[in-house]
């Protein structure tokens, strides 16, 4: 089992109003919680207000299941840099005598783990790691490359905590751009824009810092720190739970990993790069709980006006 994090007072009493108020629903496993009509009502507010946000932007819509391919995550490095995070489906193989025996060691909640076999599915960490393969099987990119929106799809990181803001299974929205490297720079910049204009206009406090992924173990504190260094990450930090501030968006340049791994280029023989923007939906969300209190229909009318308009 993966080390629980506690909640602060401040995060566990958040999560508690939430679930008094019918907003979240309990599931009983921390970091899995449902959600209620009024939490799902801002959730789509949201998403639909950041659709808008991309204005007549060229995107190109794809949609991906909650589970992927294991060969891909396999080969894009994810079990490399995040094994602590990632979650995989195992599934029964066996004959009828081993059937009854996990019947019975389930039906005492025993360990059964032992009927079950790896499957050539995992359970999907990031929206945007379907996309670079399928857009590698088109061959050359077009001079001006590609922008996809993977609409808010479910992912999966296995980090159970008390804190409202740290699930194990949320919404992530994202646009991908794959194309020549200072179209994806630019692409970041005003995307970065954007989306500080958003939050000001939904009453979040918003800042931009400088940040890393959580890569695992000592190797991972290097490629960290040469990530920030590098400055190809960005984080929005906003309050959520308390008591510091939390990313609710982030800003990734991910130079050639991508485009070497797939091997996508550009037509014209130019190097292609990859960068990509990915919104927390569920934290947006509880921020917007956060900062304009547990009843949306008395939100103040100019934010109400962005959701709704
Ligand atoms: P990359 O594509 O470089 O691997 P990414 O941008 O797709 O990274 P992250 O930056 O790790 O992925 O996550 C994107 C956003 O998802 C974060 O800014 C945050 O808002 C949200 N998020 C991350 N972890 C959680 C979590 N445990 N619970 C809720 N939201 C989360
Ligand atoms: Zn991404």
């Amino acid at each position: 089992v993966a080390t629980y994090r506690e909640a602060s007072p401040e995060q566990a009493a958040f999560l508690t109003s939430l679930i008094d108020a019918g907003l979240l629903l309990d599931t009983g496993a921390p970091g899995l919680l449902g959600q209620g009509p009024a939490f799902d009502d801002v959730r789509e507010a949201f998403t639909a207000a950041v659709t808008r946000t991309s204005g007549s932007d060229p995107v190109e819509a794809m949609r991906f299941p909650p589970l992927t391919s294991t060969f891909e995550i396999e080969k894009n490095g994810y079990l490399s840099s995040f094994p602590h995070l990632a979650g995989s489906v195992f599934s029964f193989e066996g004959n009828d005598a081993q059937a009854l025996e996990l019947e019975g060691r389930a039906a005492r909640h025993e360990d059964w783990s032992e009927f079950q076999s790896k499957t050539d599915a995992v359970l999907l960490p990031a929206a945007c790691y379907p996309v670079y393969p399928q857009i590698a099987r088109r061959g050359p990119l077009p001079r001006d490359g590609v922008i996809v929106d993977t609409g808010s799809a479910w992912v999966f990181r296995n980090e159970p905590s008390g804190d409202p803001a740290r699930m194990r299974s949320f919404h992530m929205r994202e646009f991908v751009r794959i194309g020549d490297p200072g179209d994806v720079a630019t692409f970041r910049d005003l995307w970065l824009e954007r989306t500080l204009g958003l939050f000001g206009r939904l009453g979040l406090v918003a800042e931009s810092e400088v940040a890393s992924d959580p890569f695992f173990g000592r190797v991972g504190r290097m490629l960290a720190a040469n990530q920030k260094e590098q400055e190809l990450k960005f984080e929005l930090v906003a309050m959520v739970g308390g008591p510091e501030p939390t990313a609710i968006a982030s800003f990734n340049y991910h130079q050639d990993h991508f485009t070497q791994v797939y091997e996508i280029g550009l037509e014209d023989g130019g190097i292609a790069h990859t960068g990509c923007v990915a919104f927390g939906i569920e934290r947006v969300t509880l921020a917007l709980f956060r900062a304009h209190g547990l009843d949306p229909q008395a939100w103040p009318p100019e934010v109400r006006a962005e959701l709704w308009p």
